[in-house]
Order: C-alpha cells, then sequence, then structure tokens
C-alpha cells in the first residue's frame, strides 16, 4: 500500500470512529447529580476528589467535604480549600483507634460524623460533597451501609457526590454511577520516600 493509500485508509477509520464517538455524546443528555467511588489501592483516590472539588469551585459552585479517617491535620488541600467561602469542610476522624477494645468508640465517633456530614446532604445550595475515606466506617461496620446509601440517594437531585476510600463495599459499588479502581502499580513509599509535601499532602 502507498503511503497516501495508508493516509486515507487512516483518515476514513479516523472518520468513522469520530462518527460513532459523536453518535454516543448525543445520546448521552442527561443529567443528575451523581455518585462517584473512588476505590483501589493506588494513590490518587483523594487528591481526584479533590481536582473535581477545583473544578466545581471554578464554575462557581459550592461545595462540601467530609474527611472520616485522618490522620493528619496538616494537608495542602485544607489549608486551600477550607479557607474558602464556597467550601464547607469537616474533620471527623483523628479519634478512630482502629483498635478491637475500642469499637464502642470508634462507632459513636463515625455516627457523631455522620451527624456533621447528612446536612451537606440535604442542602441544595452545596453542588459537591467529597465524602473522604467514607469506604472505611462502612467496610468495618461502624455505620450502617443502608442508612449511608439512603441518606446519600435522598440528596437533592442536581447534587454531585465523591465518595474515596479503599476496599469500597459492593452495596456502595452497586449504588454508584461511576466506579473507579486507582491500581497499585508502584509507591515511592516502598522505595523509602516519606510522604512528599506537594504531592502526598
Ligand atoms: P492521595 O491523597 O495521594 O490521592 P489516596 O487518597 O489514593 O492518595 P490513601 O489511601 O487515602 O490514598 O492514602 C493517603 C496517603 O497515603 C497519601 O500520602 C498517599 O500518597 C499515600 N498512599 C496512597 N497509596 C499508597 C500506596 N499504595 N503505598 C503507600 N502509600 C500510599
Ligand atoms: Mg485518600
Amino acid at each position: 500500500m502507498s503511503d497516501s493509500e495508508k493516509a486515507e485508509r487512516h483518515k476514513k477509520r479516523m472518520q468513522r470512529k469520530e462518527a460513532v464517538v459523536d453518535a454516543s455524546i448525543e445520546r448521552a443528555d442527561k443529567e443528575k447529580g451523581l455518585l462517584l467511588v473512588l476505590t483501589g489501592n493506588g494513590k490518587g483516590k483523594s487528591s481526584s476528589a479533590f481536582g473535581m472539588l477545583a473544578r466545581a469551585l471554578g464554575h462557581g459552585m459550592r461545595v462540601g467535604v467530609a474527611q472520616f479517617i485522618k490522620s493528619r491535620t496538616d494537608t495542602g488541600e485544607e489549608a486551600f480549600f477550607s479557607k474558602l467561602e464556597q467550601v464547607e469542610w469537616h474533620v471527623l476522624g483523628g479519634g478512630f483507634s482502629w483498635k478491637v477494645q475500642d469499637l464502642d468508640k470508634d462507632i459513636a465517633l463515625a455516627e457523631k460524623g455522620w451527624e456533621t456530614t447528612r446536612p451537606l446532604l440535604q442542602n441544595p445550595d452545596i453542588d459537591l460533597v467529597v465524602l473522604d475515606e467514607l469506604t472505611y466506617p462502612l467496610k468495618y461496620g461502624w455505620l450502617d451501609t443502608d442508612a449511608i446509601l439512603a441518606d446519600i440517594a435522598a440528596r437533592p437531585p442536581m447534587q454531585h457526590v465523591v465518595v474515596t476510600g479503599r476496599g469500597a463495599t459492593q452495596a456502595l459499588l452497586d449504588a454508584a454511577d461511576t466506579v473507579s479502581e486507582l491500581e497499585d502499580v508502584k509507591h515511592a513509599f516502598r522505595a523509602g520516600y516519606k510522604a512528599q509535601r506537594g504531592v502526598d499532602l
């Protein structure tokens, strides 16, 4: 095949592809508040959620963040976003012990955290809610999955919700509209590099 035939064939193929893509874009004309779940062992779950937060803020939307398991209070995202007027930011973790003997305390803390979070899901002025690391209280049974999913389902129709954390349960995955699983291909931590400012915190 000559170069010009090759180029012509490539052009035809691309045109067919474009027509297929255009047709599916045309078909996807619905709108609603989406539930997104970012899970898996790879890095990039919370930072992706905060990327969406930045997008939403860029469009003048109002956002809420609830961080369920939080081991540090010096993250760049909190420093950057939480001072903005359009952002409501709650840190709910910190006290989780992960020790078997403290289960009652963890349950009480998670329940208190959800009481703080629920108003975000009832507020039609908030366009996007990030529930960072909510997968853990669900996975460990500190919160009742059915009740949490019911609260999420009852949110204002155009409000988006992003849940992050490893080990998302099947019920959460089933409820979600979009799910991404971050794969841990490689992480600098295993080569001995500590968490780096601007990258990991
Ligand atoms: P990020 O906030 O960077 O998007 P994440 O939300 O996907 O990370 P978490 O499980 O919440 O991941 O862990 C938060 C911290 O742990 C970050 O500092 C992150 O770089 C680090 N981390 C994430 N995945 C791994 C991994 N596979 N091995 C070691 N450290 C990790
Ligand atoms: Mg995270």
